[in-house]
């Protein structure tokens, strides 16, 4: 028997009980009044069964519905939503039905919050800033993905702990608690952790929140200083770079001016060198442009299938006469197969192009410079050896950024972009460039491709 069926017969009984209590009240007033008890108490007890059948006839059904509503009543004060009434036509009907809609409109009104909840979970982890949020007590009671990759926490193993916990810094969490607590909204920079990364907090209060007394939203600027840094040097390199060759001609033209140019030898001297420092600022700003239309793509590479064996002969030869007047003895080892590469040809002759004239700016005279390829795997090597002064092992790893010199007491002339390019150029590629040097045995820089 259903819960409901039950609750119906408790009350068929006790409306059955009732009508015989009033059927018994009705006998004891006819036996007063005189009458055949035997028969009284047959047609009492006919009368009663006959009642007890009536009343289940009629009123059971009704019964067991209203019992369902009340069940279904109590399951939506329980928040058990999802049920389902039927809806007879009677008197019950109206109820059965304000009891589904209000079923259906609490279904509806459960999923439309399950949803918002979704979305908003995944707005905040899709952000790469860290939210935080915490109660009045400072125990973090929300963290996204970002927080627990910047606060190197695992899981939801954060929750429900205290904030300072987590972080491990006085400044941050200060400026938590002070929302949370004091309704104060602030804004501070902090360099956070051992890595000493800038991170922006901003902390605000958050009133009807529930459990969610104050929100921290941690912005990492690290890479914004960096590149920051990297914009001031590189003004202060470029305008280094010019200054030089800028007071040269300055200060020749100011000669030629004090009287220099009546004598022609001497002004051809300074003509000379107004040439050489101007020639200097040319290749700056050349080397300069180059670099930029690698680096932003807006001279995208011009493919085209290469002959690895051509391109260093063809080095060689184009730098043979530089090398002689220098003293040097430039030999071409091209592999001894024939190799093939995909590439940039004016690209990769420029890239090629530097790294002997290095070699042969740095290699004191009757050295030797040797210009080779090979394959090594997937890949070719073009190799570029010296004898000349090497570099130290610290400064290997840097002569490949922009303006640096390793040695600039050397006064090579450089700009100290050449290695620079070889680099984007190389890359480009989808290559790489490296050096293996030692101080006063010579280099030997390589640049590997991808044979496609
Ligand atoms: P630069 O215009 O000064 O040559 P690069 O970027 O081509 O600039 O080179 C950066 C620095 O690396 C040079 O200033 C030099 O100190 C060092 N370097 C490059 N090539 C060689 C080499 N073959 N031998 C020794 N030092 C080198």
């Amino acid at each position: 028997m259903s819960a409901d069926d039950a609750g119906a017969w408790r009350v068929v009984v006790r409306v059955s009980a009732l009508y015989a209590a009033l059927a018994g009240i009705a006998i004891i007033f006819v036996r007063i009044s005189g009458g055949d008890a035997r028969w009284e108490w047959i047609a009492f007890a006919a009368g009663t069964l006959a009642i007890i059948a009536l009343t289940a006839l009629i009123a059971l059904p009704r019964l067991r519905r209203l019992a369902a509503a009340t069940a279904a009543a109590n399951a939506l004060a329980r928040a058990e939503f999802g049920l389902h009434l039927d809806v007879a036509a009677d008197e019950l009907s109206p109820l059965a039905a304000t009891l589904n809609a209000a079923s259906a409109n609490l279904d509806l009104l459960i999923l439309t919050l399950r949803q918002e909840r979704a979305q908003l979970e995944a707005l905040l982890n899709a952000s790469s800033d860290a939210t935080v949020a915490v109660d009045t007590a400072g125990l973090v009671v929300y963290l996204n993905d970002a927080a627990r990759h910047l606060f190197a926490t695992a899981g939801d193993s954060s929750v429900e702990r205290p904030f300072i916990e987590m972080v491990r810094d006085h400044d941050l969490n200060d400026l938590l608690v002070a929302a949370a607590q004091r309704a104060e909204r602030s804004v501070r920079v902090v360099a956070y952790g051992q890595a000493q990364r800038w991170i922006q907090a901003t902390a605000v209060p958050i009133e009807g929140a529930g459990a969610w007394a104050a929100l921290a939203v941690f912005h990492d600027l690290t890479e914004v200083r960096r590149l920051e840094g990297v914009r001031r040097d590189f003004i202060s390199n470029v305008s280094h770079e010019l200054r030089t060759p800028l007071s040269g001609i300055r200060a020749a033209a100011e000669t030629l001016q004090e009287g220099a140019l009546e004598d022609v030898s001497v002004a051809r001297d300074f003509l000379g060198h107004i040439q050489r420092e101007t020639d200097r600022m040319t290749q700056l700003v050349e080397e300069l442009l180059e670099l930029s239309r690698i680096e932003s793509g807006a001279a995208p590479l011009q493919f085209s299938q290469l002959d690895v064996g051509a391109l260093v002969v063809d080095t060689a030869k184009r730098f043979a006469q530089q090398a002689e007047r220098a003293g040097l003895t430039l030999a071409a080892v091209p592999p001894t197969e024939s190799v093939e590469i995909i590439g940039d040809a004016e690209r990769l002759e420029r890239a090629l192009g530097n790294l002997v004239a290095n070699a042969i700016k740095f290699t004191p005279e009757r050295g030797r410079i040797t210009i080779s390829a090979r394959v090594v795997g997937q890949d070719v090597a073009i190799e570029v050896a010296d004898t000349g002064v090497g570099i130290e092992t610290e400064q290997q790893a840097r002569v490949f950024e922009r303006f640096y010199k390793a040695d600039r007491g050397r006064g090579s002339g450089g700009t100290g972009l050449g290695l620079a390019i070889v680099k984007h150029i190389a890359q480009a590629h989808e290559g790489s460039v490296a050096v293996e040097s030692r101080s006063g045995r010579g280099s030997t820089f390589s640049i590997r491709l991808p044979r496609r």
